[in-house]
């Protein structure tokens, strides 16, 4: 454990320890009153047991099982004895928090916005410079041209340094001065920034010179703006992903709470549901990629919680991992067949913890992401962003937000086929869903619809806004220059919009935005239109 992670779980140790003696009590009451409520001291001895442990009261949790047992046995006379044992035990605890750790340190909250990114570009082309400056920056890189390597270099002895450098091989110094340049200076000055290298040569000698100098790609000029950027991104970009969101759902608000922090220390995002019967809106709400549950909770078990989830459609693969005190085989077997992936048995190590809920989510997004991407742009395929369209409509609904709609289709693709090549069409799909991510905020969802047919879900955003963000991505991307061999073009897009609540259902949303795409189609292309 972290000295961090043990800091953060001091307090909650202390209102475990704290609670204790309440604890004793409801077992002491319970098994005292005439006649003994049973059910209610198996209720109390089965959570001590489980959460002892968790807080490093090992001999407790053991003694607390035993009493479980002990009561589970009916009559065995034992345990008045065991009550004892766990009363002095209580009492031991107590003498030892005296001493505890220190109070844990507030939580930092890390930012997750995407900052610019800056490339440098040395090429002895004045135009192609300023060309790709420009096309470039469309895409989030920040781009500073060089004429020569010496430019570049004396710039960087002032300049704060940046993210990846592409050089050119040919300048008027030498065939090979670009690479020769860089590795000259690759030692301190250039370590660690990403080279990519371009130039009209593409024989061995200049791609040998390339690699010794360390470069990590190579582009042959004519420059696909959607090749640059998709190699800048492959190289530059830390694109660190998103953190695993696990969703933990368990009534004791102490060990949920203790759960939590166990994960987020390790880098995980977590939610507390304490009260199952809210589990669909935390998971629309909270889309986790993982679900722990507790076996036992007054409202409805886990067991139930599970099945009921798998009957889902879209939420049959989450994974879910039961968490409980249930030391008996066939229960747990019973629990894995009702839908569940995992057990882990309280006490859980923290460590033990961290690494089968990590495992599993890892898993699970992998198989996923296969599943509802499209292997071309990257972008959801059409039946995952149906699934979203309909959870984040219900979200809507309950929040009382708006929500837009959006289908953009090619112009002329069937062209720009004909003319350039299928590769060439490719290359602009993926051009388009990359600007696409580039101006949509992480809240929106972009999904390949069909063929050269996009649709966005635009949460939060009303018509009016939605309008302009498609006008912005609609003039943004009729500037983006295409390559195929030697020739450049570029390539018009026109929209529909429809907004929620106006219209209020999924499939009349996604009508009326091919409706209004249909008009602007009609009225001429690159435009977009509101429903
Ligand atoms: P409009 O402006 O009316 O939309 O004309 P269009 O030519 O774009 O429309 P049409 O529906 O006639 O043609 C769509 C073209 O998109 C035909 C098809 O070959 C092309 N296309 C569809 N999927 C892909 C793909 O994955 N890659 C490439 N390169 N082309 C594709
Ligand atoms: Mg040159
Ligand atoms: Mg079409
Ligand atoms: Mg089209």
């Amino acid at each position: 454990m972290s000295p961090d992670l043990a800091a953060k779980l001091a307090p909650l140790r202390r209102r475990f320890v704290d609670e204790l003696p309440a604890r004793v009590d409801t077992l002491r009451a319970a098994l005292t009153a005439s006649p003994p409520r049973n059910e209610d001291a198996l209720r109390a001895a089965h959570s001590l047991a489980g959460t002892a442990g968790t807080f490093g009261f090992q001999t407790l949790g053991e003694t607390a099982r035993k009493l479980e047992l002990s009561l589970a046995d009916a009559d065995s006379g034992e345990w008045k004895r065991l009550l004892e044992a766990v009363a002095a035990e209580v009492a031991a605890a107590l003498k030892d928090a005296g001493n505890a750790p220190a109070e844990a340190a507030p939580q930092k909250s890390a930012a997750t916005t995407r900052r610019e990114m800056f490339v440098a570009l040395v090429e002895d082309d004045a135009t192609l410079a300023r060309t790709l400056s420009e096309q470039l920056q469309r895409f989030g890189y920040r781009c500073t041209p060089y004429a020569t390597p010496d430019a570049f270099f004396a710039a960087l002895g002032t300049e704060a340094p940046p993210d990846a450098l592409i050089m050119d091989i040919v300048f008027p110094e030498g065939g090979l001065a670009g690479p020769e340049a860089v590795l000259a200076e690759r030692g301190e000055r250039l370590a660690g920034l990403p080279v990519v290298f371009m130039s009209a040569r593409g024989d061995f000698a200049a791609r040998l010179a390339a690699v010794r100098a360390g470069g990590r790609a190579y582009l042959a000029k004519p420059i696909d703006i959607s090749n640059l950027v998709n190699t800048l991104d492959a190289v530059a970009r830390d694109e660190s992903p998103r953190p695993y969101r696990i969703l933990v759902v368990e009534d004791s608000e102490l060990l949920a709470t203790t759960f939590c922090q166990i994960l987020g220390d390790a880098g995980m995002e977590t939610r507390a549901l304490h009260d199952p019967t809210r589990v669909i809106e935390a998971l629309e709400d909270f889309t986790p990629d993982l679900m722990l549950t507790d076996l036992y909770m007054p409202e409805c078990s886990g067991m139930e919680l599970a099945a009921l989830i798998r009957q889902m459609e879209a939420w049959v693969s989450l994974p879910i991992v039961f968490l409980s005190g249930e030391t008996d085989l066939d229960r747990q077997m019973q629990a894995m067949q009702r839908g569940g992936d995992d057990f882990l048995t309280k006490p859980v190590a923290p460590e033990h913890l961290v690494a089968s809920v990590r495992q599993r989510a890892r898993r699970h997004r992998s198989l996923r992401a296969f599943m509802v991407h499209d292997s071309l742009t990257g972008l959801l395929n059409h039946s995952a962003l149906k699934e979203r369209l309909s959870v984040e409509l219900a979200r809507a609904e309950r929040s009382g937000a708006p929500l837009a709609f959006a289908m953009i289709d090619l112009d002329h693709f069937k062209k720009v086929n004909d003319t350039h090549g299928h590769a060439a069409g490719d290359r602009v799909l993926r051009a388009l869903a990359r600007l696409l991510r580039e101006r949509l905020r992480r809240t929106d969802i972009a999904g390949r619809y069909g063929g050269e047919e996009f649709a966005l879900i635009l949460p939060g955003a009303n018509g009016d806004t939605a309008l302009r963000v498609l006008e912005d991505i609609r003039k943004n991307f009729a500037l983006v220059e295409h390559g195929a061999g030697s020739e450049m073009f570029s390539v018009t897009l026109s929209g529909g919009v429809a907004a929620y609540p106006a219209i209020a259902e999924a499939a009349a949303l996604a009508e009326a935005a091919d409706r209004a795409l249909y008009k602007s189609k009609h009225a001429g292309r690159n435009r977009i239109t509101l429903a």
